[in-house]
């Protein structure tokens, strides 16, 4: 099955005409294709194509070809898609005990495994400690002293890094600006003092700093200005520390709107290298979104369409905030496509809401939309990241199934079941 663009179809923008485009727009995925995977597999659906998380590992290695890259796990945790970036020479950023476990189950050594520990519970620390000790090769990243003090008393001794808190952040909304939040690593004026504490009792290969997604074309200044400091910290360092990193972080933007143009990435990998200048070590970067916003499509279902004097046209879908939750967490924007919609329909404005009782349980709304009706199937563009990963059992609705495209169908994740959802209760 091919869902990519078509031969001899060109996109508007000639995105297509490249054999590996910066971006995959949610109109290059083939109606027909999308409309049979919903009908075999029902709706909420999510479809991830393998292929295109490759494309977007390749383009990642050829834009930064002397640096470690490592996918940031949490954008998407399934299996295959980790198979699929490991194949693609990249490791794996963890943020959680869970995902180190994911990693491993999925076939990575600790030499390809990284985990950042954001206020760690005791769990998760002694997990991962456990797996540092039949993998010595695991590197920890840590934000705050006491989880330097927290991993000392648990006999850990090997590879650390220091995330520090650059005091710079990039995004686009509040919520995923992390680098100015205090949350988050080491603060900067102490970062070079926590490096030299740390040496004597650990192996110190890298420092670290995540300042935020979004980082996009306009935005590079506050990247800059990030691995400005971050190389300025490793010359204050080099000289007592061998260091054999720098992590700059991911927050590589994706274009979400349509018509929005796609991220220059040799000229964000020009100016991480720029704004680092001369480091003795490998700059290492962990973008998440980058590679699998745009190889994934949620695929749902219309239920209702109602129309009114008073709103727009409200088409009710069966897929919802506990779906996708980043339009209601973010007020985060993702294409729609109406993919059983002929010529005929004209495009009219429209609210797209999901099955939850929450008012924030809206898609979109003022969207133009080629006319909807009763069981017509949507395609939601961009689902790759962060959807599947921030789904929810939330109004007791199970979570969605999910399909992969390597490049045939199959199912990855099955359907959650109504049973699965009182199997905790005592
Ligand atoms: C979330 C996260 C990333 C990836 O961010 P993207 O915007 O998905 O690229 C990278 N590093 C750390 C530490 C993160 O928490």
């Amino acid at each position: 099955m091919s869902t990519g663009t078509g031969e001899g179809e060109t996109a508007p923008d000639g995105e297509s005409e490249s054999e590996n485009p910066p971006v995959r727009r949610l109109s290059a995925w083939d109606a027909a294709d999308l409309e049979e995977l919903a009908a075999t597999y029902e709706t909420p659906l999510y479809v991830m194509d393998l292929g295109r998380v490759r494309e977007n590992c390749r383009r990642l290695r050829e834009a930064f070809p002397d640096a470690d890259v490592r996918y940031a796990a949490k954008a998407h945790t399934g299996r295959a898609v980790f198979e699929a970036v490991r194949q693609e020479g990249l490791g794996i950023e963890c943020a959680s005990a869970g995902e180190v476990e994911r990693a491993f189950a999925a076939g990575a050594s600790g030499s390809e495994v990284q985990y950042t520990a954001v206020n760690p519970p005791d769990g998760d620390l002694d997990l991962v400690v456990q797996r540092w000790e039949d993998d010595p090769d695991l590197t920890v990243t840590v934000g705050a002293r006491d989880t330097v003090e927290r991993l000392r008393e648990r006999g850990f001794d090997g590879r650390l890094c220091v995330r520090v808190n650059p005091g710079v952040g990039a995004g686009h909304h509040a919520k995923v600006t992390t680098g100015g939040h205090a949350k988050f690593g080491v603060p900067y004026s102490e970062a070079e003092s926590v490096v030299l504490d740390a040496r004597d009792d650990f192996d110190v290969v890298g420092i670290h700093a995540h300042a935020g997604s979004g980082i996009s074309g306009d935005d590079l200044s506050a990247h800059r200005e990030v691995v400005r400091r971050m190389g300025d910290l490793a010359r204050a360092v080099e000289e007592e520390t061998d260091l054999e990193f720098v992590d700059v972080g991911g927050g590589f933007g994706v274009p979400y709107r349509e018509d929005e143009p796609a991220l220059d990435l040799p000229a964000v990998a020009e100016a991480t290298r720029e704004a680092l200048g001369d480091v003795d070590a490998q700059l290492a970067v962990e973008p998440g979104r980058y590679v699998v916003a745009d190889a994934g499509v949620l695929l749902a279902t219309v239920n209702t369409v109602k129309e009114s004097e008073e709103y727009e046209t409200v088409v009710g879908i069966d897929a919802g905030m506990t779906t996708l939750l980043r339009p209601a967490m973010y007020d985060a924007y993702h294409a729609i496509r109406n993919l059983s919609a002929g010529e005929d329909r004209n495009a009219t404005s429209v609210t797209v809401a999901g099955p939850i009782c929450e008012t924030s349980d809206v898609l979109c709304e003022h969207r133009p939309l080629a006319a909807p009706a009763r069981g017509d199937v949507l395609a939601v563009g961009n689902a790759g990241a962060y959807g599947y990963e921030m789904a929810s059992t939330y109004n007791s609705r199970p979570r969605p199934a999910e399909v992969v495209l390597d490049p045939e169908p199959r199912l990855a994740r099955r359907r959650e079941s109504l049973a699965a959802l009182t199997e905790l209760e005592q």
